[in-house]
């Protein structure tokens, strides 16, 4: 790939770069290069017209008022709503939950069915490479209700150990939530399968969403999930919006997750009755220009075509890998077989900690990661406090992955000759 320009038929990613006026900016007098996506999105010029369109033209309170504004903001909200059940291919649009961020969304799931389907004695099945979001909720479920959390673990190639899944899942498993890709080590998960297995016991399954949606082709009802979770700002959306999808017959049979305006039919002095779902899910104010402008994240993203985003961060990560795995004192995280790793690179460097190497790379106007990523139990799992992530999206170059090449060996140079002065 030559001046930035893909080899993939029908797909430039230097066009591409020109929708992110961000990607323009100089750090440090360098040119910006942003190797954070697994943490949160760049957003494409239509997004950011999409919200200042919103705001300037109209502005209003979504499901209530009799006039045009709010009449129009209604239809684009619900709009949005659409647009993200097709993105997803769910049935319907009323499958479509909008929350703040994928956290909101699994803990939507934790109270609204959690509390009335999980009880003494039953059994939640997570793995060892969950997000704390798609963990934390399980523990605080299984506390209250006095039930039991059991564990997929994770192989040294950065897999779930699923030989163990026969005995792991039993008549008294009724959730597995899982990650569907994990965002430390790539790890795309064989979730079919698991969705499989778990119907057949009666288990439900969760699936988060957070690192697949943005990336690559997502069907819910292909998958079979019952509940599916993502957040906006991963895809190109902005901060502040997050999606529940979950199957029409447990939306109904769920309890509400808040209580408020917009969510009820009829309210008493005593008790209430409740709207129709989505709105039974949706209390309060919701979050009106963000869902708007999730929708033309979602749209720029049908047009960029989520299979040619995929392969072009299969072609972005091979070329990581083949350069990474070269450079000496190194350690890569996740698995080599680029079908099923995402576009998500941990590493560490002997002798220079990840917050090291993430600050000189900084220097460099290179943005990685460094920490546990929301992931401890997996940093354990690797006997590592910490690791370095570099993650790629669709406007993610060559020349970007050079310039992570050459900070890294920068971060090496400087802390070898620490290193070397201090014995
Ligand atoms: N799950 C995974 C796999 C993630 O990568 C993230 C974000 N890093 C989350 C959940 C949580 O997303 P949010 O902070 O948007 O709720």
């Amino acid at each position: 790939m030559e001046n930035g320009v893909s080899d993939e038929v029908g797909y430039d990613v230097r066009a591409v770069r020109q929708d992110f006026p961000i990607l323009g900016i100089q750090v440090h007098g360098k040119p910006l290069v942003y190797l954070d996506n697994a943490a949160t999105s760049q957003k494409p010029q239509v997004v950011i017209d999409s919200l200042v369109h919103y705001y300037t033209r109209y502005n209003a309170n979504v499901h209530r008022g009799i006039y045009t504004l709010s009449e129009q903001a209604t239809a684009a909200y619900e709009n949005a709503r659409a647009r993200v059940a097709r993105f997803i291919n769910a049935p319907s649009p009323e499958c479509i939950i909008f929350t703040r961020n994928t956290t909101e969304a699994i803990n939507l799931v934790r109270y609204a069915w959690g509390a009335d389907n999980v009880r003494a004695g039953d059994e939640i099945l997570i793995s060892e490479m969950e997000h704390h979001s798609n963990l934390v909720p399980w523990q605080l479920l299984a506390q209250e209700q006095g039930a039991e959390l059991r564990f997929l673990r994770v192989n040294n190639e950065g897999r779930l150990m699923l030989d163990g899944l026969d005995v792991l899942i039993t008549e008294k498993t009724r959730l597995i939530a899982v990650t569907h890709v994990s965002n430390v080590l790539g790890t795309i998960n064989p979730v079919k399968g698991i969705i499989k297995k778990a119907h057949k016991y009666g288990a439900l399954v969760l699936l988060d969403a957070a690192q697949s949606v943005p990336h690559m082709p997502v069907d819910v009802q292909e998958l079979d999930c019952d509940f599916l979770a993502f957040s906006g700002h991963k895809m190109m959306g902005p901060t502040g919006v997050g999606v529940l999808y979950a199957k029409p017959h447990l939306l109904e049979a769920m309890r509400p997750f808040m209580g408020g305006g917009s969510m009820i039919r009829k309210v008493m002095l005593a008790e209430s009755t409740w709207a129709d779902v989505p709105q039974k899910f949706e209390a309060g104010t919701p979050n009106i220009a963000d869902v708007i402008a999730l929708g033309a994240a979602v749209d720029y993203l049908s047009d960029l075509g989520m299979a040619n985003v995929r392969e072009h961060e299969i072609q972005i990560t091979q070329y990581a890998l083949d350069q990474m795995r070269e450079v000496s004192g190194i350690k890569l995280f996740g698995p080599w077989e680029l079908q099923t790793r995402a576009g998500v690179v941990s590493f560490v460097l002997d002798g220079v900690h990840p917050h090291d190497i993430a600050q000189i790379l900084d220097s460099e106007a290179v943005a990685v990661r460094a920490g546990h990523h929301c992931c401890q139990p997996l940093m354990r799992r690797f006997n590592v406090p910490a690791t370095a992530r570099a993650s790629f999206y669709a406007y993610t170059t060559e020349e970007e992955i050079d310039a992570l090449l050459e900070g890294i060996h920068k971060a090496q140079r400087v802390f070898g000759h620490a290193i070397e002065r201090s014995v």
